[in-house]
């Protein structure tokens, strides 16, 4: 065969129309042809990953779901019903999409859950993501920004669901994605007209795209999206977003909302009705609208939940009963120095009194705990001979006044 005659047997085009023309047995084929042949390729590779993906899903009940985050989260019961519904319809969708592609297609239901800094809102993310294990990440809506502006581009929180799925593409697209502080990128008044925050509402816009389920180019290893950077495509379709925030001062506006509603219709039962100390029962789509987020954003994030703030009782539960209680914690870590860690009764309804006090949440144990620990655990690793070890109530005390926690105390 003469050098001008030789045509890649897939296009038909001559040699002198290609960079490359790679001969075979009986055959040739071209440049261009081969980037087709390794798209094709790659689509069916991962088309047939992800159709294994769904086989092997287990679909746990909704009961089933709501048992194991029992075992981890303390209270919050209406939050633990709506996620555990939630995330069952959504691996069921995730099923059904793969195997009826052409079919009816069932709505994702994105969750945001609003409660109290400390309540258990990430707590109840993370353990919905280690009970399915998926990949799951932690981003915070405060970092990012508009293209354009310094901070991270929304793409950014794929790159960590990426990462956190070790670069497997087909797995990131069934994870779990939590979006913290939700509320910090809320316009700051319900008018666009009159004030325009740009960043916030920008940041909410560039939300969108992500939620809903479309294909994002993601740069792999997060920063600024520049032209040479090798992009990872990312079909959102199926990974779950939820959202939190702790939306400080809507219960003004529910309660306005509530009271107009009530003072509208004049009926005395139903305002009687009303439990003004929990006010965040009644949270609406509306009630976010007034507080900022665009109605847009509200309409991805379909499921409304929200967080009791903890009682006293909650919080002492939290102590000791979940399957990682913090005290069972600290009893582990002396454990492994072969010491008995105890704590008096008395210390555990300090600590609770203290985190109230401090209006944290669960997340002030956390810090009382460890000012009363420190000592303990900086000593004992080199103490010989000590067997038992049992905090009182006095040495609580001492620890925790030493110490200087109360500045955590919030205004
Ligand atoms: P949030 O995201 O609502 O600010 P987190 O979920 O981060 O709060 O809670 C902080 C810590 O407090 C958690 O790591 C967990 O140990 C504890 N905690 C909070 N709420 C609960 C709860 N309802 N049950 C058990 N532990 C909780």
């Amino acid at each position: 065969m003469k050098g001008k005659d030789i045509k890649c047997s897939f296009c038909g085009k001559d040699k002198s129309e290609t960079q490359v023309l790679i001969a075979g047995i009986s055959g040739h084929i071209c440049d261009q042809c081969i980037v087709q042949a390794q798209g094709i390729v790659g689509q069916e590779t991962a088309d047939k990953l992800r159709n294994s993906i769904a086989h092997s899903l287990t679909i746990f009940k909704p009961g089933e779901i709501k048992k194991f985050l029992d075992a981890y989260v303390i209270g919050q019961e209406h939050a633990k019903k709506v996620i555990s519904v939630a995330v069952y319809n959504h691996y069921k969708r995730l099923t059904y999409t793969y195997k009826n592609k052409y079919d009816v297609e069932i709505e994702k239901s994105n969750i945001i859950m609003v409660g109290e800094t400390g309540t258990g809102k990430t707590l109840l993310a993370r353990t919905i993501a280690r009970m399915l294990n998926v990949p799951f990440c932690i981003a915070d809506a405060t970092v990012l920004t508009e293209a354009g502006y310094v901070g991270e581009d929304v793409e950014s929180l794929l790159t960590r669901l990426l990462q956190a799925a070790d670069y497997d593409v087909p797995s990131a697209e069934r994870g779990i994605v939590y979006i913290d502080e939700i509320d910090k990128i809320a316009r700051k008044s319900d008018n666009p007209s009159i004030t325009r925050d740009v960043s916030g509402e920008g940041v909410q816009q560039a939300l969108l795209k992500l939620l809903e389920g479309s294909v994002i180019n993601v740069p792999p290893h997060g920063g600024r999206k520049h032209p040479e950077q090798k992009m990872i495509a990312i079909n959102t379709q199926n990974i779950l977003f939820i959202c939190g925030g702790a939306f400080e001062g809507i219960d003004k506006k529910i309660a306005r909302r509530l009271q107009t509603r009530v003072v509208g219709y004049n009926t005395s039962k139903e305002a009687r009705s009303v439990d003004r100390e929990n006010l965040l029962q009644y949270i609406t789509p509306q009630d976010l609208k007034s507080f900022g987020l665009i109605p847009e954003l509200i309409g991805r994030l379909p499921l409304i939940t929200f967080l009791q703030p903890l009682d006293k009782a909650a919080l002492r539960s939290i102590l000791t009963e979940p399957k990682n209680a913090l005290l069972r914690q600290y009893e582990k870590l002396f454990e492994m120095e072969g010491i008995k860690l105890r704590f008096e009764k008395e210390v555990l309804d300090y600590i609770v009194d203290k985190a109230m006090e401090f209006r944290l949440g669960a997340r002030g144990l956390r810090s009382i705990c460890e000012a009363i620990m420190l000592d303990a655990m900086f000593e004992s690793p080199s103490q010989k001979g000590i067997k038992e070890l049992s905090v009182t109530l006095d040495y609580a005390k001492e620890k925790v006044e030493k110490s200087n926690i109360a500045q955590l105390r919030v205004a």
